[in-house]
């Protein structure tokens, strides 16, 4: 399986070299060059599988010069707290919830960031490549805790995060400023997400690619990002089938899924690609509805200013993982792609064309909810079931009436917004969260966003 990139002027890579790159060298994604399709029989034959080996089974078909990636998956999901990506049924007339939260930082960016530094590991062996690897990530809040605890004390790698200093909830803040290890570093940026992931940006095009070091990204732009979040859709599938056969006679499920990147959406839409009976793919997003409007009108516009809502994680105006579905709905048309996001960069906008307009419709449902409708909807699931639902969840659980939403992070990392939701009743905190309270602060710079780049150089000693 070799990867090419979205903007077509990058030679084709191994998908080990294209996790070590991170962002291909003309500035584009890699994706794969072809998308396999599921052997027949496959939902059968993972049905008896635990989530590591239907995350091996997922990954295998995308990297399979890898070898076998048991050990591997085992390792990266030993730090979860149960099942890693269990569906939930709440109450019999709700949607499913894809629970994706159960692991040490308590969102769902630690379904690939506990395996992204095992597969940066296993690439580095595969390629021969000895240098030391930096990760330099900007986060909207949960990135960043979650690349620094899959990364740290991981020998032979740094990791650098930035975060929005007063774009992330109180608890996502107190844990990356807490954070251990003796490779991580944390610096606030003085500005909102998008200032900090242009910030990045320009490190990334700023940087020799044969210097002593290797430079790359925990950002979902990342293909070992997305690969391991292909596997949770996979398994949600096979789980959705066996579990709810009630659910399942009433047709394909629809899924909901709050957004931000894209990241985690797009991972849906590869895995119908690889031939998963996924229903439509709805993008939700907060009052920051860029992604509503291109979807609905096929126009991205992202001149508008970015609002702060309670769910930080999808405050983001410029979706880095939507290229690639541009690139897949438009055909694999690199020209078109790298037309787009050229005058993205130039005029903050961009128009598709029919073609991709037209395949967009066939996958993705669109639609926003403000954080009063989120609120809404965190006490209506709480009155009917009981269960508690964090910000982000409770946008796309506000817009969904059956089909399966996807719970991208736990409660009590948003326990402000939910608090009041539920008029102050209490609800359980996982344990690692209550830690950070009482943990000393060991990160306290912040930058202007256009000193961003010095402060990594001097940080990785470039
Ligand atoms: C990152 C994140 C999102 C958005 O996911 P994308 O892949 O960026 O679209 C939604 N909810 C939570 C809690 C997140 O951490």
């Amino acid at each position: 399986m070799r990867y090419i990139s979205t903007r077509g002027q990058t030679e084709p890579v191994s998908g080990a070299e294209a996790i070590l790159q991170g962002l291909a060298p003309d500035g584009g994604l890699f994706v794969p060059e072809h998308i396999p399709a599921l052997p027949e029989g496959f939902f059968e034959r993972i049905k008896t599988m635990d989530y590591p080996q239907r995350a091996t089974a997922v990954l295998s078909f995308f990297l399979p010069e890898f070898g076998d990636l048991n050990a591997l998956t085992r390792e990266a999901y030993a730090r979860f707290d149960g099942e890693p990506a269990p569906l939930a049924e709440y109450g019999k007339d709700v949607p499913l919830f894809l629970e994706l939260w159960h692991g040490p930082t308590c969102a769902f960016k630690d379904m690939a960031l506990q395996v992204l530094p095992r597969l940066v590991g296993a690439a580095k062996e595969l390629t021969g490549e000895t240098r030391d690897v930096y990760i330099l990530t900007a986060t909207s809040g949960d990135t960043g805790k979650a690349a620094l605890e899959g990364f740290r004390d991981i020998p032979g790698t740094r990791v650098l995060v930035f975060y929005p200093e007063e774009g992330v909830s109180e608890v996502q803040k107190l844990q990356m400023v807490t954070q251990e290890g003796g490779n991580v570093g944390v610096c606030a940026v003085r500005g909102d997400f998008d200032d900090a992931q242009t910030g990045v940006k320009r490190v990334f095009a700023n940087t020799e690619r044969s210097g002593r070091f290797l430079l790359t990204s925990a950002n979902s732009i990342n293909l070992g990002r997305l690969l391991p979040q292909i596997a949770y859709y996979v398994s949600a599938y096979a789980d959705f089938v066996q579990k709810y056969p009630e659910r399942a006679a009433r047709g394909n499920p629809d899924v909901y899924v709050p957004t931000g990147n894209f990241g985690n959406i797009l991972a849906a839409l590869y895995a119908k690609r690889l031939g998963v009976p996924l229903g439509r793919l709805v993008c939700v997003s907060n009052r920051n509805n860029v992604l509503t409007g291109v979807i609905q009108t096929g126009v991205y516009d992202r001149n508008r200013p970015l609002v702060r809502t309670t769910s930080p994680s999808m405050d983001i105006l410029v979706s880095s993982n939507f290229e690639r579905a541009v690139y897949l709905l438009s055909g694999c048309d690199s020209a078109f792609t790298r037309d787009c996001m050229q005058t993205l960069n130039s005029e903050g906008r961009y128009a598709l064309n029919e073609t991709t307009v037209n395949a967009m419709r066939e996958e993705f449902d669109a639609v926003w909810r403000d954080d009063a409708q989120a609120e809404d909807a965190i006490r209506a699931l709480y009155q009917r079931t009981g269960a508690v639902i964090d910000p982000h969840t409770a946008t796309a659980a506000g817009a969904a009436r059956d089909g399966i939403v996807v719970a991208t992070a736990h409660p009590g990392k948003f326990p402000e917004a939910v608090q009041s939701a539920l008029d102050g009743a209490e609800f359980p905190i996982p344990g690692v969260l209550l830690e950070t309270k009482k943990k000393p602060r060991r990160f306290s710079d912040s930058v202007a966003p256009g000193e961003i780049e010095g402060y990594v150089k001097t940080f990785f000693g470039m």
